[in-house]
């Protein structure tokens, strides 16, 4: 049977990146910026190639979603740009894939990392999944165990691989810079950054097999924690939504995507009171 890989590419995990400018739009270093994010989703396609897959869909995962330079990208790879999109950073992903690899990831929202957030610094304080904070990889990782996908790398900073090591103790990763502070690393050289992408991508999918996905007991619940009351205001007007204290708001089902989908909304229309 063909293998399919699936490779989300984020971008404040990306060596060298450390600030605002070099990951947002209008950022003064985000041109160069958005090219070595390229060049790591590339070692990552190769990579995955290399370790056998038939065929290899990147998602561009970070803000507008529109980062990815295509005239850059690795030919052989299919790549799916813009957002909104269902799944979001997961989007495209079903059971006819075989693994998942996150490029260019960063720490969660209150952790000690390169520019560590959950989906939004504006508006997401904490998000938690049946009781324990997760960050994106964490909410990604039921996603593709919906789909009985694993995933089998993650890349980023020294926060970003401590934090998947422990969701997925055999999970592979790439560290390609150490977090001294938010805005502060000891970064490797793009090249070398690319070369050890390029490595453990072709490990991690050649190990596939001995990787399980994130299996959350069901129903689960989502509970979400916003920077400002005003948004759980709003949130808490969604039917099935429950208020739990004047920050946080909950989601329970017993379908995972659709708690995933609620939540994601919720912080959607956070947007219109920030
Ligand atoms: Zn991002």
């Amino acid at each position: 049977m063909a293998f399919k890989a699936y490779i989300s590419v984020d971008m404040e995990g990306v060596s060298g990146l450390v600030h605002r400018d070099h990951v947002g739009r209008d950022g003064k270093d985000y041109e160069f910026s958005r090219r070595l994010m390229t060049l790591e989703a590339n070692a990552s396609i190769e990579g995955a190639f290399d370790g056998g897959a038939d065929e290899v869909v990147v998602n561009d995962s970070h803000g507008t979603q529109r980062n990815l330079l295509p005239e850059f990208l690795d030919p052989r790879a299919q790549v799916i740009t813009g957002s909104p999109k269902p799944q979001s950073m997961m989007a495209g992903l079903d059971d006819s894939f075989g693994a998942v690899l996150c490029v260019g990831y960063h720490a969660r929202a209150g952790s000690q990392g390169i520019l560590d957030h959950t989906i939004s610094s504006q508006a997401v304080y904490d998000i938690k999944i049946n009781g324990d904070s997760q960050g994106e990889m964490g909410l990604n990782a039921g996603i593709a165990a919906y789909y009985g996908v694993p995933i089998v790398l993650l890349t980023g900073d020294s926060t970003a691989t401590a934090q998947a090591v422990e969701l997925v103790p055999e999970i592979e990763v790439a560290t390609v810079k150490e977090s001294l502070t938010r805005y502060a690393a000891k970064n490797l050289s793009p090249s070398a950054s690319q070369e050890l992408i390029r490595r453990q991508s072709k490990l991690a999918v050649e190990r596939r097999e001995e990787i399980a996905p994130v299996q959350y007991e069901m129903p689960v619940t989502l509970t979400l924690q916003f920077m400002f009351s005003a948004m759980a205001d709003v949130a808490e007007l969604v039917p099935g939504v429950q208020r739990l204290d004047p920050l946080t708001v909950s989601f329970t089902s017993s379908d995972y995507l659709e708690a995933f989908h609620c939540i994601r909304a919720l912080i959607l229309m956070a947007g219109a009171v920030a």
